[in-house]
């Protein structure tokens, strides 16, 4: 944005008129209070709203599910049997990467563990996994898990890449000292590419050629990332990375996630890997042999026939964002993020302090507001005024202005509440 920004109501309502994806707003259902006004929602972080046309998606599948039973796999309007095939292009230009890089199937966290199983093949010597020091607790268990399932303990083998004292963030250069000091014993990378508190987005890239000088393996959790920022994954040369679907993907809740293994592991038949049905090629899986015929690529890692129902909801959303494009959504989020920025530092108050990184390359919509004395109230404050953030422990308040249905005017809005708040 060229002009200067003002913290008018005015000028937030010209941004809105300014703004070319606008119209995206009036496809989801917002949540109205008793007056039936739109509560300010800056939550989509946690959990994406819902396109009106999701029910159009699913009420599809029931119809031939009530028209067809079985034979549905093969007479609905979009066939079961190849369900998931109809969701990968979409998914893979969102995350950047190629078809057979991708596939979505089960949920974040059990694909992690599944990732794993190819990924962390731990030595005697070489058996330690780095993360994040506030990594969301689950990658935490999963990966603890891992490490004690292979006769490691999590003391031993868990190595916390940390911000520095008395800083909020991670430094490159603090990552680059751990793997010169002790790469040689770590096997595994598992780093959250955007960071579910701080909200900063690593740079990827960087990650994976500090890994893999060492040779490890580059893992990265994109359950903040999908949606949000754009993660060039195949160009990044990260070798897999998992996410969920119902925070920026917008496909309801405890939906299925996504799944990419990098090009270069699609045919490597020495990856262990855990197999089920739905991993044997798909043209001679109804024979129903005894030897498992594995698919190259992300679709090997299928174990069960999917969920049509959640990728019906999926399927939605991926079709809008098809059509809005990742480069015009960033390009809105920059602006509503930035001008979100700009309002809350004009807050003259010691009481708040943004820690996400300022640099709109170094973070993707959300700032996390971190609120002295640990202050939940004012989180509790908000909420009562249909506001509705998210309070993280211990003391953060994380809101994401979402450029598919947030506003200008929301951003605004929120700000003047939160001033008055303080
Ligand atoms: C949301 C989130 C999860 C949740 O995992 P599920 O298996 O989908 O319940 C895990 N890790 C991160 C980093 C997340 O942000």
């Amino acid at each position: 944005m060229s002009v200067a920004y003002e913290a008018t109501l005015e000028f937030a309502k010209s941004l809105d008129q300014q703004d070319k994806i606008a119209h995206y707003r009036e496809q989801f259902h917002i949540p109205k209070d008793k007056g039936g006004n739109n509560w300010i929602y800056m939550c989509g972080n946690s959990l994406g709203l819902q396109p009106k046309s999701t029910k159009e998606y699913i009420n599809q599948e029931l119809e031939d599910w009530a028209n067809f039973g079985v034979e549905g796999h093969f007479e609905a309007k979009n066939p079961w049997m190849p369900y998931h095939e109809f969701l990968t292009e979409s998914m893979a230009k969102v995350v950047g990467a190629k078809p057979i890089e991708v596939v979505t199937m089960n949920t974040l966290t059990t694909n992690l563990h599944l990732l794993m199983v190819s990924f962390y093949q731990p030595t005697k010597t070489k058996f330690k996994i780095l993360i994040e020091s506030d990594a969301f607790p689950s990658d935490r268990y999963a990966v603890e898990s891992q490490l004690r399932f292979h006769g490691f303990s999590p003391k031993e083998g868990l190595v916390e890449w940390k911000p520095r004292p008395g800083e909020d963030l991670l430094r490159m250069e603090d990552l680059e000292t751990i793997l010169k000091e002790q790469g040689d014993e770590i096997a595994l990378l598992l780093i959250g590419g955007v960071n579910y508190y701080t909200g900063q987005s690593l740079d990827i890239k960087k990650i994976a050629e500090l890994g893999h000088a060492k040779n490890c393996m580059v893992g990265i959790d994109l359950a903040h990332g999908v949606g949000n920022i754009k993660p060039e994954l195949h160009n990044s040369g990260v070798d897999f990375a998992a996410w969920c679907t119902y925070k920026y993907l917008n496909s309801g809740p405890g939906s299925l996630g996504g799944l990419f293994v990098h090009e270069k592991h699609a045919n490597d038949k020495s990856l262990k890997k855990f197999s089920g049905w739905w991993s044997h090629n798909k043209t001679t899986r109804f024979n129903m042999r005894q030897e498992l015929d594995v698919m190259p690529g992300a679709e090997g890692y299928q174990l069960s026939n999917p969920p049509i129902l959640s990728m019906a909801a999926i399927k939605a959303s991926l079709d809008m964002f098809n059509e809005v494009g990742m480069d015009a959504l960033r390009e809105k989020s920059e602006e509503l993020t930035g001008y979100f920025e700009y309002l809350l530092n004009t807050i003259e108050s010691d009481a708040i302090k943004i820690i996400t990184p300022s640099n709109p390359k170094e973070r993707g919509c959300q700032l996390s507001i971190q609120v002295k004395n640990a202050d939940k109230g004012l989180h509790e404050k908000l909420t009562a005024n249909h506001i509705i953030t998210d309070w993280r422990e211990p003391d953060v308040i994380r809101c994401a202005p979402i450029p598919l249905y947030n506003s200008f005017e929301d951003v605004y809005k929120m700000v003047g509440k939160l001033k008055e708040l303080v």
